[in-house]
């Protein structure tokens, strides 16, 4: 997953090689992401810059309801394939992270 984001923040872009980062699970055990055959789906894990209260990382958790509209967060009742739950980024492009470690990323104005 740090290969597929390239230590890169996959939501502002910024190089995280330096900085406060962390992973994201879109389906955090609190929404029901218990099953252990979910919790390591690669779909599921984002690399995101600063902490869980700082960065894009605190943003996302501060504000879970936008983020859940957005593909940030995946309710434990969603039945979709987390796959096919794209990622919205700030600059309107979409990005679909697949289980086997790639990316989907729209290409802007397309
Ligand atoms: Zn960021």
């Amino acid at each position: 997953m740090l290969e597929r984001d390239r230590m890169r923040c996959i939501r502002c872009g910024v190089s995280v090689e330096h900085r406060p980062r962390s992973i994201h699970h879109r389906q955090p055990r609190g929404m029901g992401g218990t099953r252990l055959a979910s919790a390591h789906r690669l779909s599921l894990l984002v690399l995101v810059c600063g902490s869980g209260t700082t960065g894009c990382h605190g943003e996302i958790e501060s504000r879970r309801s936008h983020a859940r509209t957005l593909g940030w967060l995946i309710s434990k009742f969603e039945p979709a394939d987390p796959q096919t739950i794209p990622l919205h980024l700030d600059d309107g492009r979409r990005v679909w992270l697949l289980d086997d470690g790639t990316k989907t990323v729209e290409i802007a104005g397309a």
